[in-house]
C-alpha cells in the first residue's frame, strides 16, 4: 500500500537528514511557475513536487584557497561535494520509484538547455574536444598559420554567429532551495542558509509525487554588507540596481546581475584581474573587460579567434572549459578545470565578522602574476 503524501514528505526528509544532507526541504512546483528555469516539467514531464538538498562546504578548506594557500583542495572539495549531494539525491529517487512515483535527480551544476539545442553539439563531444586540444597544443609555424586561418570558419559554422548567453539550467537549485524553504536570497543572488551564509550548495530532485511543501524562509540571513560586490573582479554584481523574481506567492529581490560573460570571463580562469588592482583570483589571465555589456558579446568573439588557435593561457582554459561543462563535477575523471573564483559565494559567510576576515584574506592574497604562457600559478597542497 502506498504511503500518504505527507508520511511520504516526512521519510524523503529523513531519508535525506540519515544519508549526511544539512538540510532538506519540499516545494510544490505551483511555487515555481516565474522563470523558465523554475519549470520541473523540463527535467520530468508531470512533476508535482521538488525535494532541495544542502550541504555546506568546509571553512577551513575555504579560507585555504581564499588566502591563496592551497587552491586544489578546495576543487577536490567541492567535486566531492557535489558527488554526495547527487548521491544523496539518487537514494531519494530510488526512495521515491520504490514507491511507484517517478523521480530524476538533477545534475548539481553545469547542466544547461542550449546543451540540447546547440547545432554544434551534434558534432559528438569527443571530436569537438580533439579539435579543441589540437588547436590549443603546440605546434610548428605552418601549422599555427593553419589554425589561425581555419578558426574564424570553425567558429561561425560552429555557433552560426549566436550563443544564447542566458545559460538557462535544466532546473535551478537556487530557486528550488528556496521555494523549499531551505535557503534565501543574498544581495549577490546566491541562496543564503542561515547557518552558513552562501558557503553551501544544493541539489534537487523532481517528482511526480505532490508531497506537502514546507514554509518558505521568512528573512534572508543578507544583511546587505555588499562584500559580495567587492570581491568580484568582472563587476557582474551591481552594488545598487536591483531585479525581483516571485517564487509561492513571496515576492524576492536581489541585485540585477550583468551579462554572463562578465563571470565568465573571470570566474571560467580567462582574467583574473579586471576591476580591482592589487589583488588577482586564482586565474594568471588578464583580460580587460569593456565597461559596457553591449560591447561583450563581440569581445568574446574576437577574443576566442585570436587565442583559441594559439597555445596560450587561454587556449588552454577553452579546451578545460569544454571538458569541464561536458563532462559536469559527476562524471568527470580528471581535475584538468581548474577553480579560480566563486568569492561571491566563499566570502559570504553567515556573520559580518567573518565576510570581513574573508575580504582580508582575498584582497591581501598574492597576485597571481598575469602571462600569456602556459606556467600555472604556483600551488601548494
Ligand atoms: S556578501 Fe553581504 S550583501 Fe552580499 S549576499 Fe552576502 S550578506 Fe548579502
Ligand atoms: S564567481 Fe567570481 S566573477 Fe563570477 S560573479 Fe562571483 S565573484 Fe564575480
Amino acid at each position: 500500500m502506498k504511503q500518504t503524501r505527507s508520511a511520504l514528505g516526512t521519510a524523503v526528509k529523513q531519508m535525506a537528514e540519515n544519508a549526511g544532507a544539512a538540510a532538506v526541504g519540499i516545494s510544490s512546483v505551483g511555487r515555481l511557475t516565474d522563470k523558465p528555469s523554475m519549470d520541473a516539467n523540463y527535467l520530468l514531464p508531470g512533476a508535482r513536487s521538488i525535494v532541495s538538498v544542502m550541504l555546506p562546504l568546509e571553512d577551513r578548506v575555504i579560507r585555504d584557497y581564499l588566502g591563496k594557500t592551497n587552491r586544489i583542495g578546495f576543487q577536490l572539495h567541492e567535486t566531492e561535494t557535489y558527488r554526495k549531494l547527487y548521491a544523496i539525491g539518487t537514494e531519494i529517487a530510488d526512495f521515491m520509484k520504490a514507491e511507484k512515483y517517478r523521480a530524476v535527480v538533477a545534475e548539481p551544476n553545469l547542466d544547461y538547455r542550449y546543451k540540447d539545442s546547440t547545432e554544434y553539439r551534434k558534432i559528438p563531444y569527443q571530436v569537438r574536444q580533439n579539435v579543441l586540444d589540437w588547436l590549443a597544443s603546440d605546434s610548428f609555424y605552418p601549422v599555427g598559420k593553419f589554425k589561425k586561418a581555419i578558426l574564424p570558419v570553425l567558429y561561425d559554422v560552429s555557433f552560426k554567429n549566436s550563443i544564447d548567453w542566458e545559460l538557462t539550467p535544466s532546473f535551478s537549485h537556487r530557486y528550488g532551495a528556496v521555494a523549499a524553504g531551505i535557503g534565501h536570497f543574498g544581495w549577490s543572488g546566491n541562496v543564503l542558509h542561515p547557518d552558513y551564509g552562501a558557503r553551501v550548495l544544493y541539489n534537487t530532485v523532481i517528482t511526480d509525487c505532490d508531497m506537502p511543501s514546507d514554509p518558505m524562509l521568512e528573512k534572508t540571513p543578507c544583511d546587505g554588507c555588499r562584500i559580495c560586490t567587492k570581491v568580484c573582479q568582472s563587476n557582474f554584481i551591481h552594488p545598487k540596481k536591483k531585479t525581483s523574481v516571485t517564487i509561492g506567492d513571496r515576492i524576492f529581490e536581489h541585485n540585477k546581475k550583468a551579462h554572463n560573460l562578465r563571470c565568465i570571463f573571470v570566474c571560467a580562469g580567462f582574467s583574473g584581474q579586471n576591476k580591482h588592482a592589487g589583488w588577482s583570483t586564482w586565474s594568471p589571465g588578464r583580460v580587460n573587460l569593456p565597461e559596457s555589456d553591449d560591447a561583450l558579446e563581440a569581445r568574446w568573439k574576437e577574443f576566442v579567434k585570436v587565442n583559441l588557435w594559439n597555445r596560450n593561457h587561454y587556449s588552454k582554459v577553452f579546451a578545460d572549459l569544454l571538458y569541464h561543462s561536458e563532462k559536469g563535477f559527476i562524471r568527470k575523471e580528471s581535475e584538468r578545470f581548474a577553480s579560480t573564483c566563486g568569492n561571491c559565494q566563499l566570502v559570504c559567510w553567515q556573520t559580518r565578522e567573518m565576510r570581513r576576515q574573508n575580504y582580508d584574506l582575498i584582497v591581501n592574497s598574492w597576485e597571481v602574476s598575469g602571462n600569456d604562457d602556459f606556467p600555472s600559478p604556483v600551488e601548494n597542497g
